[in-house]
């Protein structure tokens, strides 16, 4: 079965966001005032929402006056989260932990991501046609080149260009499953974007990236860095025309060794499970917050609203485009700095900088003395949260060849866990090239999260 697309609403949705992409502050507030109703109106049919709406007209209604939210908490009471009554979370589990089912419509009209992250364990994240869509024109139009025409303009240019997605593919996880959409929806696309496992050994990833010669490759920034690496040492030999960043923090020095290693711009975004487009960026180099379908209010810990310029302990987001699973003023995690100032681009969007979502490369001995092996902080994360009730974890480096697992839990089976995760890391890594790392593990360990309730899962040695 084919996934969710509506192509009426796509081209619509396409239409509005290309023309409000120079809207002024006040037509984005009207926007977003009148989105939010709609958001109301659709989240009373979830139980949750009803019993906070009742009988009151969302209209009147202020976002400040209803309650933080947070993925624990929504996860905890599934049924009272969605619109849809059909959405039964044990089903909706069995779906995601079976891989070949990776891009199908999930009850004919449903895409599902799965998520772990670094707050409040994982999360399931319905989406339907309409959000999609939202999320397809943010991505095609909201860029510092919009190309969305070019299709139609330079259709050799755009037949001939090949595009890797260099990201974990053992899941059912936002990045993968939008790429295997698109594939399954357009047998032309099949044939030019395809999805690489970054889990594997760097070697052979290298390998993979020169058979497919992509000309634009897309990825996190860690990882983005690592394959710069190798191509300045000349293992890898890629002719790219753009990297796409995304996920963790790209800072300046990570920018500027990518460009410098593939002589191409480098274009970054900000997004996350519950909202794939969040920010795009602009020709400046500043990222902005797509206002217009999503509310972002930076808060400090005790969830008051920050000041613009001022950092916030936490960000709270409201999706207007997702009427299915509503997220309302639901507790992202992430540290945001909103600028008041407008961007000397023109855009009337506001300029966002996102902290924190740092992506530690790890270096390790190699097999041959004076070699070392470079491993992103990313991959060993994703390794680790494959091993079953794992939920809560951070590696550590505290010598070039020692690691440290640790872990809040403890009690019965927390020992055979640590030691089948250690078994798991172990493998990793020798197939990474690293030899002799001594990991230790250790459980019922103080609190691992920061005042922001985030854990950074894996810390290089400084
Ligand atoms: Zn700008």
């Amino acid at each position: 079965m084919l996934p969710p697309f509506d192509p009426w609403h796509t081209a619509m949705t396409a239409f509005d966001v290309a023309s409000s992409s120079k809207a002024g502050p006040a037509d984005l507030a009207r926007m977003r005032a009148q989105r939010l109703v709609v958001l109301l109106e659709a989240a009373r049919r979830a139980p949750m929402f009803e019993a906070l709406i009742g009988a009151r007209d969302p209209a009147t209604i202020h976002l400040q006056d209803l309650p933080i939210t947070n993925k624990a908490m929504l996860m905890a009471n599934f049924a009272g989260w969605v619109t849809d009554p059909e959405l039964k979370l044990d089903e909706m589990c069995r779906f995601v932990a079976d891989p070949t089912r990776i891009g199908e419509a999930y009850l004919g009209r449903y895409l599902l991501w799965e998520s772990s992250g670094s707050t409040g364990g994982s999360g399931l994240f319905v989406q339907d046609a309409r959000s999609l869509a939202v999320y397809d024109a943010l991505e095609a139009i909201r860029r510092p080149v919009p190309r969305p025409f070019e299709p139609w303009l330079q259709p050799w240019r755009w037949l001939d260009e090949r595009t890797a997605f260099v990201v974990a593919t053992n899941g059912h996880f936002a990045s993968t499953l939008s790429v295997e959409r698109l594939r399954q929806l357009n047998p032309l696309l099949a044939r030019t974007l395809c999805c690489v496992p970054f889990l594997q050994p760097l070697a052979q990833l290298s390998a993979q990236l020169m058979g497919i010669a992509p000309q634009i490759l897309a990825t996190y920034p860690s990882v983005a860095v690592m394959l710069a690496e190798e191509q300045l040492d000349g293992r890898l030999e890629l002719h790219l025309r753009e990297v796409w960043t995304g996920g963790e923090t790209l800072t300046d020095a990570m920018r500027a060794t990518i460009a410098h290693a593939f002589h191409c711009d480098v274009v970054n975004n900000y997004g996350a499970s519950e909202f794939m487009s969040l920010a795009s960026e602009c020709a400046h180099h500043q990222l902005h917050l797509n206002s217009d379908w999503a509310i972002l209010e930076p808060v400090d810990d005790k969830g008051l609203p920050v000041p613009p310029g001022v950092m916030s302990a936490t960000t709270l987001l409201t999706n207007l485009a997702n009427h299915v699973q509503p997220i309302i003023r639901y507790d992202l995690g992430d540290r945001v700095t909103v600028h008041a100032d407008p961007c000397t681009c023109g855009s009337h969007l506001p300029v966002i900088e996102v902290h924190g979502r740092s992506g530690d490369l790890i270096r390790l001995p190699g097999a041959q003395a004076g070699e070392d092996t470079r491993v992103s902080g990313l991959a060993l994360s994703t390794v680790l949260e494959t091993v079953e009730a794992l939920s809560d974890f951070q590696l550590i480096q505290h010598a070039p060849d020692r690691l440290e697992l640790r872990t809040e839990l403890s009690g019965p089976g927390t020992g055979k866990m640590l030691r089948q995760a250690r078994s798991v890391l172990e493998t990793y890594l020798r197939s990474q090239g690293a030899a002799d790392v001594h990991i230790a593990c250790h459980s019922n360990c103080p609190s691992l999260r920061s005042r922001n309730g985030k854990v950074q899962r894996v810390m290089a040695m400084p």
